[in-house]
């Protein structure tokens, strides 16, 4: 099962949710798989603490133009949606920070003046945290464009070269009981990209005006994409009931209700697992989890 960790904005325990879910579907005897699709500030790997034995480039492939084969016809800059590159008098001009690696003008060009090369736009990570599959990916700080990079992270078995990975590595990632994508905050492509193509969309959110609002964004992102969804109350002691009676009357069910704890949020700054801190918090995740699995959503 492939589930998504989302949420309408940062700060409201995704990453806390996404990696004690995962530690605890391991210890429950799953096997369990971690993707960090957050590229523009991984942080699971700060919990989770992973042994990384595979760390290649992430690449997207950019047009490249051979000036003497060119005829200056514009053809390739007519056919770019994203005015990615122009055609100026006797030069073509390329701006890599706007180019979606489409391929429109390679096969837009008459005389086959174009061809794609690859350009390092990130890392990725592979690893095993204990039992638990490790991927995490990294943008390159400055580039724009992040779905690239979460598209890595989401297929690197199917990029990675079978002997890149342990048999054994690339089995339980292949058929892992959970998969978890822990996503980037926010309903913009970036979290598209990381949602698309999961079983279940887990909004982890606050029961304050905030986190209403934006709970309300997130979910109508996930119903435009068709896909199942639920929340988790995160810190359900604090703020007001709204977001409660807004699930009730949009049917969402909320699979989890986590009370603010002290010895969670030091746990955190410490840099540690909280379902290893806090007994009355893994417990609350591995009822979480019976309820992911059992399909509760
Ligand atoms: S379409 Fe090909 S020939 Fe025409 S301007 Fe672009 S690169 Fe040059
Ligand atoms: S690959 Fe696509 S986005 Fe990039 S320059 Fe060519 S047409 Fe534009």
């Amino acid at each position: 099962m492939k589930v998504a960790i989302a949420s309408g904005k940062g700060g409201t325990g995704k990453t806390t949710v996404a990696t004690n879910l995962a530690k605890v579907a391991a210890a429950e005897g799953c096997t369990a798989a971690y993707l960090d699709c957050d590229v523009e500030e991984p942080n699971g790997r700060l919990f989770l603490k992973p042994t990384v034995d595979k760390q290649r480039s992430i690449d997207k492939l950019l047009p490249a133009v051979d000036l003497g084969r060119c005829t200056f016809c514009g053809r390739c800059s007519q056919a770019c949606r994203y005015g990615a590159i122009a055609c100026v008098g006797k030069q073509v001009l390329v701006f890599a920070e706007l180019c979606h690696s489409c391929g429109g003008c390679t096969l837009a060009c008459p005389v086959d003046a174009i061809r794609e090369v690859p350009k390092s736009i990130g890392e990725l990570l592979l690893g095993m945290a204990g039992p638990i599959r490790f991927v995490e990916g990294r943008l390159n700080v400055g580039e724009a464009m992040s779905p690239p990079a979460i598209r890595a992270v989401k297929s690197s078995t199917h990029h990675a070269p079978r002997d890149d990975l342990r048999h054994t590595e690339c089995d339980q990632y292949n058929e892992a009981d959970l998969t978890i994508f822990d996503c980037p905050p926010g309903t913009s492509c970036p979290v598209i990209e990381s949602v698309r193509g999961s079983d279940l969309v887990l909004l982890v959110t606050e029961p304050t005006p905030f986190g209403l609002n934006d709970l309300q964004l997130a979910v109508e992102m996930v119903r435009t994409l068709k896909l199942p969804l639920a929340v988790v109350l995160n810190r359900c002691d604090i703020g007001d009931d709204r977001v409660r009676r807004y699930c009730a009357g949009q049917r969402i069910p909320i699979l989890a209700e986590i009370p603010d704890d002290r010895a969670v949020a030091e746990a955190y700054c410490r840099g540690q697992l909280a379902s290893d801190a806090a007994p009355s918090f893994a417990g609350r995740i591995r009822s979480l989890l019976g309820r992911i699995l059992k399909g509760a959503a």
